[in-house]
């Protein structure tokens, strides 16, 4: 309930949605220059619960994605993180995560979706894309190995095709992901400053990704 009324105080929000396996410093750099751009209230972090596009005998346990993000997201006033998806049985689709938070939310409020370049160049394989996009904006980031153009090609395709809002932006490039981060870790290279400290700290405590 409290966070139904705080929601409410805010009138653009912007969700990052990713499994973090780990989260790292490409995701914050994201959440944060878009924030700035965009005039966004808040950034509330949802770690995916069961994503269907990832295989779940890989991923790690929600509860460990859910505490790194808390970790990594602790200092910054702007941002939150939610457990909506954690909490939920089954796969986990963005289309009901969004419905959740557009019942959660009043009419005024603008839900801005954000992404890096390759999550919108998928973005017709997800569930009920076109409600989807009837529901939220979305933004799309750069990111390295994607090209502009296809981006451009992709949205137009979409704006066409769904009538959808979809900004892109130019983030600060850092090619950084979780699968090389999860690697490095596996064949004992250092991760040190692709993710925040407290992050990388909790990963050798709870003996993860070896
Ligand atoms: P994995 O390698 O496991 O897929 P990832 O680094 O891609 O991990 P995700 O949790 O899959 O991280 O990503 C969540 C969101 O953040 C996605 O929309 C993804 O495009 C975006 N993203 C992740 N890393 C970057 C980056 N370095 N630059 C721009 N966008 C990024
Ligand atoms: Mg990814």
């Amino acid at each position: 309930k409290e966070k139904i009324i705080e929601y409410n105080n805010f009138k653009r929000i912007g969700i990052m949605g990713g499994t973090f396996d780990p989260i790292h410093i490409g995701h914050l750099v994201i959440a944060e220059e878009i924030r700035n751009e965009f005039k966004l209230d808040k950034i509330i972090f949802i770690p995916a619960g069961n994503p269907p596009h990832k295989d779940n005998k890989k991923i790690t346990p929600a509860k460990h994605r859910y505490i790194m993000t808390l970790l990594a997201t602790i200092s910054n006033p702007y941002f939150e993180v939610s457990a909506i998806e954690v909490e939920r049985k089954g796969v986990t689709y963005t289309i009901d995560t969004i419905k959740t938070l557009r019942e959660i939310c009043s009419n005024d409020v603008e839900i801005y979706f954000i992404t890096g370049a390759d999550s919108i160049l998928e973005l017709h394989t997800w569930k009920n894309v076109k409600e989807l996009l009837k529901l939220c904006n979305f933004i799309a980031a750069t990111r390295p190995g994607f090209e502009m153009i296809n981006l451009k090609k992709k949205i137009q395709e979409m704006n066409d095709k769904y009538g959808a809002n979809i900004y892109t932006t130019i983030v600060t490039a850092l090619q950084i992901s979780s699968t090389d981060i999860r690697t490095r870790i596996k064949e004992g290279r250092t991760v040190k400053y692709l993710l925040p400290e407290m992050v990388e700290k909790y990963i050798h405590k709870n003996n993860l990704y070896r």
